[in-house]
């Protein structure tokens, strides 16, 4: 069984515990891969530059990064540069043979880019063309089954790889985790971030349990994500999509804390499942 950890790329992620326990269970013959963000270094580096972010509303209500082709570049370099060969370093020095990669590398995970965005702005619909973001349609496990089978520990990352044209395109990174899940056959995926889980309020205190939504149900209708908002959201979506394609059980939960992935799978976070339907007896 090969089970998928998703590591967030905000501001404040510590790595140092999910590495700690990674290296530990992956040294124990346990299978993972491992797939990570990067969003805020991103969003810093190409201030830096000159080429500040440019979130737009989409007409469906979603925020979304537009990413023009200097864009997805600024993103490679930080995606698959800084932030992937610190984590590759951070295992290597705790005696893990990681090997680095993209979606682009050995086409992991193929996809079809959009082109353009159907936005909001000041009320009024707009194109932006030029746009370098798609959606994941497939995901080609070949290279990574090759890699664990000798040994070694896969570390992947945004972006992905147009199926038509072979550009590189940015896919979100809760999204593609869910479709190597899928793809993997994962009993679980884990999605760790810097807050606890889907809170009922965001605004309200975080360690607080009753600020917790513990469980998600898909099989019940009355579910309570009203509340997840901007990335969140984008979780949520993901982890519904993985149980549909059938994975097991999917959990928010923080990386902050030691033994991240021990915590998560004994209860802490938000544990989002569907539960059989009882079959009606006749
Ligand atoms: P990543 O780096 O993986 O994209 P983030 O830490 O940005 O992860 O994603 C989680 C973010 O989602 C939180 O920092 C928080 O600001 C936001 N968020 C929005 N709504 C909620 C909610 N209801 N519960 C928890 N987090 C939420």
């Amino acid at each position: 069984m090969i089970n998928v950890v998703k590591v967030g790329g905000s501001a404040n992620i510590q790595d140092e515990y999910l590495l700690d326990e990674l290296a530990e269970r992956v040294l124990a013959a346990e299978k993972f891969v491992l797939v990570h963000g990067g969003s805020d270094e991103t969003n810093d580096i190409a201030r830096q530059l000159g080429h500040p972010p440019r979130f737009v509303t989409s007409v469906s209500g979603f925020e979304s990064r537009y990413t023009d082709r200097r864009t997805m570049e600024i993103f490679s370099m930080v995606y698959c540069g800084r932030r992937n060969k610190s984590i590759v370093e951070g295992l290597q020095q705790r005696g893990v043979n990681a090997v680095g990669l993209s979606g682009i590398d050995g086409r992991i995970f193929e996809g079809a880019m959009k082109g353009s965005l159907k936005i909001i702005e000041d009320g009024k619909k707009k194109v932006l063309r030029g746009d370098y973001s798609g959606k994941i349609q497939k995901v080609n496990t070949e290279l990574l089954l090759l890699l664990l089978e000798q040994g070694f520990f896969p570390v992947l990352t945004p972006p992905a790889i147009d199926a038509d044209t072979s550009a590189m395109m940015n896919v979100d990174g809760d999204r593609a985790a869910a479709e190597l899940a899928k793809a993997l056959r994962s009993d679980y995926l884990l999605i760790l971030s810097t807050v606890p889980g889907l809170l009922r309020d965001l605004a309200v205190d975080h360690s607080s349990p009753e600020n917790l939504i513990r469980e998600i149900d898909l099989s019940d209708t009355n579910n309570p994500y009203e509340s997840a908002e901007g990335r969140m959201k984008k979780k949520i979506m993901g982890a519904a999509e993985a149980i549909e394609g059938g994975v097991g059980r999917v959990i928010l939960s923080t990386a902050n804390i030691e033994r991240p992935i021990a915590h998560a799978l004994a209860g802490a976070g938000t544990h989002i499942f569907s539960s059989p339907v009882l079959e009606q007896a006749v």
